[in-house]
């Protein structure tokens, strides 16, 4: 990382800051704003010469707006040091242990909103303020003023100041933004920016109608209250007619820190309004004040932040593979970084029109996004940090394993190898034929394949089924072991049904489904066949494209001799018969969602749900009967929760079952 570097990305993120700050109204994702802020505090910890005057990794919040009066804190309004992993907590466990062996900690929902302090002198409000730069705030004592759940008068004589969160509620928001669309208005990004933008209005009319809310979480001066809890202070400030968060708790150690962290990262959509983390305190306040602050935030806090499902790297390179039809796709080779929980080192950037219209370049410094189960993609360069020498993507010509020239048909995306003999189309054919949702040929993965294709044993998937021990035993890492076992393997591959069969052919367009579909429906090769493309599409979900294909692939003399030897060679080419299901069957005709981690393969589960007279479908609604939820499930959970659906467990699931 060179000062250049530094340079750039220091001014973008004072440029995010401006954008979140002070006009309300960001153009970087929290997640993007969060991952680059903390290369940022990486390198300067790495390199502190490189660490600009300007930086703002030492700065707390941003500039006060024209308009408002400033005013002075009477302690500095921090912000938060931020945790990721579960290894973070533990490191800011163990820290404060050090010091404080009896801990306890208080958790809170961190509410997406923003800081602000209220003074009370003789049981009324007097004044204000938004946190600003932490010593600075606006005085925006009328504005809130208008917020309902900010009592004007309270029981206690004393002077007291209180720190809260101010936010919008979701629907609160979502009625909002509506009516800004209506009006032509320019929508707001978020509700944290919606609220923001409310408060620091100048006519607190249009705060007024706006409906915010306050979260109360703190007293500055709670030692003068004579409390000595984070948990005493939340009491106190509930009976004095604040508005405090009910779901916070006190946790006795780490883990119940932990617990509480996942519970409200499967939770967090239910609740009417945004959090983007936990916060968690020391809850004993003399502890507090021995640990003290940094610059920037307190050592006895810490705000856990939910994984982000986009963070930015470094792109090193684009490579394409080669499908088994010929489609070039280009990957993104990438710097790993952590996504939604996950290592990333390599990410889809779809075609070349996407790399194109996007004008995504090697070199650049790329957001990337995984969102749940969905593979890895590119979403966009960071242009302001890229490099002056970097080059437009241009796109291939020629295949880069044969280097046939490639042919992009009229009308497709995509780039294809139309050479049969291509050998990367052939190694990618025969890995799909023997992957786990097609024929299942346990130990015939990539690297076999591969093995066995450069010793010229495995061309055509045929071949599969004429291998011998005597062959394969003078190869590399080909043990006696090893050999019988890819033998036996690929001897009860022969029995798998017709769909798995179709599906592992390569057809176009034909995937696991539309194989399931056509094999039940006609229930052997020889009937598929035989049919015309209108015989094909009578079928329900089979359209003009997929039927054209089949016809066009079994119209091929080749395709026809070779489905020919796999009979020969003993291959079974019927459908499953489908196991009678029971009345007594507890799925019959039920529709079932399944989620998390269950200990048997997920097909497997499928497949008994289905044969026991069970619709799989994959999201959760009001028709859903069952949920069968098994380790970390997530959203889907929370949901089937919230619609009142039955949720069985892996061991409930199976009782079930059995009991039929
Ligand atoms: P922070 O959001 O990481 O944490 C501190 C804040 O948490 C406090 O000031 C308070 O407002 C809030 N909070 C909510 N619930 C709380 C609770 N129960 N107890 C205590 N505090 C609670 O720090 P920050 O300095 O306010 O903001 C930095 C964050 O803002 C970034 O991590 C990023 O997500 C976002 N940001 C985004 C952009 C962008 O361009 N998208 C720009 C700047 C900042």
């Amino acid at each position: 990382m060179d000062l250049q570097y530094v340079t750039k990305l220091t001014k973008l993120i004072n440029q995010y800051n401006h954008e979140y700050y002070v006009l309300d109204a960001p153009s970087a994702s929290d997640a993007v704003y969060d991952s680059l802020i903390n290369e940022l505090i990486d390198i300067e910890k790495a390199k502190p010469e490189l660490k600009l005057p300007n930086s703002p990794t030492t700065r707390v919040g941003g500039l006060i707006l024209d308009g408002f009066t400033k005013f002075e804190h009477s302690s500095v309004m921090l912000s938060l040091s931020n945790a990721f992993h579960e290894g973070d907590l533990r490191d800011f466990d163990n820290r404060i242990k050090k010091m404080a062996p009896d801990v306890t900690y208080f958790v809170e929902l961190k509410i997406d909103g923003l800081a602000v302090t209220l003074h009370y002198a003789n049981g009324e409000f007097v004044r204000g303020a938004t946190r600003g730069d932490g010593v600075i705030g606006e005085d925006i004592t009328e504005n809130l003023k208008t917020i309902k759940t900010i009592p004007l008068s309270i029981e206690e004589e004393h002077p007291i100041e209180v720190r809260g969160e101010v936010y919008m509620a979701k629907p609160v928001f979502e009625s909002l933004n509506a009516a800004r669309v209506a009006n032509g208005e320019l929508l707001f990004a978020n509700p944290r920016n919606a609220a923001a933008g409310s408060l620091r209005q100048l006519d607190s009319k249009i705060a007024a109608k706006r409906k915010l809310t306050m979260f109360s979480y703190a007293f500055v001066n709670a030692l003068d209250l004579h409390l000595d809890t984070q948990s005493a202070s939340l009491k106190r400030l509930s009976e004095l007619g604040f508005n405090v968060n009910q779901t916070s708790t006190t946790c006795a150690s780490i883990d119940e820190v932990i617990d509480f962290v996942n519970h409200w990262q499967a939770k967090r959509d239910n609740l009417p309004y945004e959090i983007d983390g936990i916060v968690i305190k020391v809850n004993e306040l003399d502890i507090r004040s021995q640990l003290g602050n940094t610059a920037k935030s307190p050592r006895w806090a810490i705000a856990y932040k939910f994984p982000a499902e986009e963070v930015t790297t470094k792109l090193e390179a684009i490579r394409f593979t080669v499908g088994r039809t010929g489609m070039m796709t280009p990957n993104a080779v990438l710097v790993p970084a952590t996504v939604a929980g996950t290592t990333v080192a390599r990410a889809t950037l779809h075609n070349a029109d996407y790399i194109a219209s996007k004008d995504i370049r090697v070199g650049d410094e790329v957001v990337i996004r995984k969102a749940g189960d969905i593979i890895p993609e590119v979403v966009a360069p960071i242009k302001d940090l890229r490099e002056k020498d970097a080059v437009p993507f241009e796109m291939i010509t020629n295949c880069p394993k044969c280097k046939e020239k490639l042919v992009r048909p009229d009308g497709e995306v995509d780039h294809y190898c139309l050479n049969v003999d291509c050998p990367a189309k052939i190694v990618a054919a025969l890995i799909h034929f023997a992957s786990r949702n097609a024929m299942n040929i346990d130990g015939l993965g990539e690297k076999i394949v591969k093995q066995l294709f450069d010793a010229g044993l495995l061309v055509r998937i045929p071949d599969v089924y004429t291998l011998t021990a005597k062959q394969l035993l003078p190869l590399a890492r080909m043990a006696d072991k090893k050999v019988s076992k890819l033998l036996a393997a690929i001897e009860t591959s022969k029995a798998q049904p017709l769909d798995k069969l179709l599906f592992g052919l390569g057809i176009r367009h034909v995937g696991a489904k539309v194989a399931e579909t056509m094999a039940q429906e006609f229930g052997h090769m020889d009937e598929i066949i035989s049919k015309d493309a209108s015989a094909l599409m009578s079928v329900n979900e089979i359209g003009e494209k997929i039927a054209v294909s089949l016809v066009d692939y079994f119209a091929n003399d080749e395709n026809l001799a070779m489905i020919a030897q796999l009979k020969v060679l003993g291959l079974n080419m019927a459908a499953a018969q489908r196991a009678a299901v029971s009345d007594d069957s507890a799925f019959a005709g039920k529709t079932v969602v399944l989620t998390g981690t269950l200990s048997m393969p997920r097909n497997d589960a499928k497949t008994l749900l289905e044969n026991a007279g069970a619709k799989i479908t994959g999201s959760i609604s009001k028709n859903t009967d069952y949920l069968i939820a098994g380790e970390a499930a997530g959203s889907k959970l929370a949901k089937a929760e919230s619609l009142g659906i039955t949720i069985l467990t892996e061991d409930e699931f199976v009782t079930l079952l059995g009991s039929a």
